[in-house]
């Protein structure tokens, strides 16, 4: 992509790092949205702690940015540990998981993101490791090769995907918990916007900016917050600090972002589909081929909140433009 896309949910560690980690809430309580999921890891965590245990595995699945790591976080707070990040691709040897699972106490966090990019050489080390805390691997080779068990400390597994569907049916079936995290409605948006405004020192922001801001944030909190600095950097430059609503307008259009959230490469997308494809169905790669994108990051940054806009449909043939997304783009 040309430049850097704000509406995106990926990570980009120049706008989160310090600023997300300071954002991030600590307990359960503070945890904003996705209520029958907090309701569940709540009575797992309250069960478990009764009776001594390490907290139940868990995957989390759903699109980027709903706040998956920052829950593995919480849980680790919530059980008086710590949590490990890592991520699929960079395990790419069993020994490099093992080096993991080793350096973990007693009740401790490993979040595994993109789960489903696990190599299947090291997702065999996984089976045992989640079932009886151990790892069993092969030392020496032909006749005098043998099996060394390696006991481990119990601990929590904490996977998280945007595809489920990618995922072995072994691996998924040891999770005891799983859950599917679903876009934040705007109420909680706002909820997140405000607490956030107050970490970023935005106390004469008026009421306005944040129902315009959550509006364009496509249900994703860390879309919503990386809205906000942008629209924080531009009140103080070009709005002589003025946090009202149409500063955010002002910001928005800067940036391309519409009133609804969709940015250049949303209307790309819709338009190859309507212009090239006579509005589908068509096959995801024709899509990306076309574009001159990655089908994942279509598939993962793009199609999920276009899908639930009702602009496109998936058929089994292919996507397909709706009458909503004919109508926006016959507008936008
Ligand atoms: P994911 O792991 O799903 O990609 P993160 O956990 O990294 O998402 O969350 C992205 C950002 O959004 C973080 O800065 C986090 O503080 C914030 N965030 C996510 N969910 C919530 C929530 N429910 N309440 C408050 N902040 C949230």
């Amino acid at each position: 992509m040309a430049r850097e896309r704000i509406v995106t949910a990926n990570e980009a560690p120049e706008f989160d790092d310090q600023a997300g980690n300071a954002l991030r809430p600590q307990r359960l309580e503070d945890y904003i949205g996705q209520r029958e999921l907090v309701e569940r890891l709540r009575i797992a965590l309250e069960a478990v702690r009764e009776r001594g245990e390490p907290m139940e595995h868990v995957l989390l699945h759903g699109p980027p940015g709903l706040g998956k790591t920052t829950l593995a976080h919480i849980i680790a707070s919530e059980m008086g540990s710590r949590a490990y990040v890592t991520s699929g691709p960079a395990l790419t040897k069993a020994s490099d998981l093992v080096g993991m699972l080793t350096k973990l106490s007693a009740k401790d966090v490993l979040f595994i993101d993109e789960i489903h990019r696990l190599p299947a050489a090291v997702e065999e080390y996984i089976y045992p490791a989640m079932e009886d805390f151990k790892v069993d691997f092969t030392v020496d080779s032909g006749m005098h090769a043998k099996v060394v068990t390696l006991r481990l400390k119990p601990f929590t597994l904490i996977g998280a995907t945007t595809r489920a569907g990618l995922l072995t049916q072994p691996l998924r079936s040891r999770f005891g918990i799983a859950h599917h995290l679903e876009f934040y409605e705007q109420p909680d948006l706002v909820s997140i916007l405000v607490r956030a405004a107050r970490h970023l020192s935005m106390r004469n922001a008026s009421g306005e900016i944040f129902d315009a801001v959550a509006a364009r944030a496509r249900g994703t909190p860390r879309v919503a917050l990386r809205l906000l600095r942008r629209v924080r950097d531009f009140a103080q430059v070009r709005a002589e600090g003025k946090l009202v609503a149409s500063t955010v307008d002002a910001a928005m259009r800067l940036e391309s972002v519409d009133a609804l959230g969709l940015d250049d490469l949303d209307r790309k997308y819709l338009r190859t589909i309507r212009d090239v494809y006579e509005g589908g169905p068509v096959g995801l790669d024709a899509i990306a081929a076309t574009m001159g994108d990655d089908s994942d990051t279509l598939e993962d940054l793009v199609e999920p909140y276009l899908l639930r806009m009702g602009f496109v449909a998936r058929t089994r043939q292919g996507r397909k433009l709706t009458t909503a997304g004919g109508e926006y783009l016959a507008s936008a």
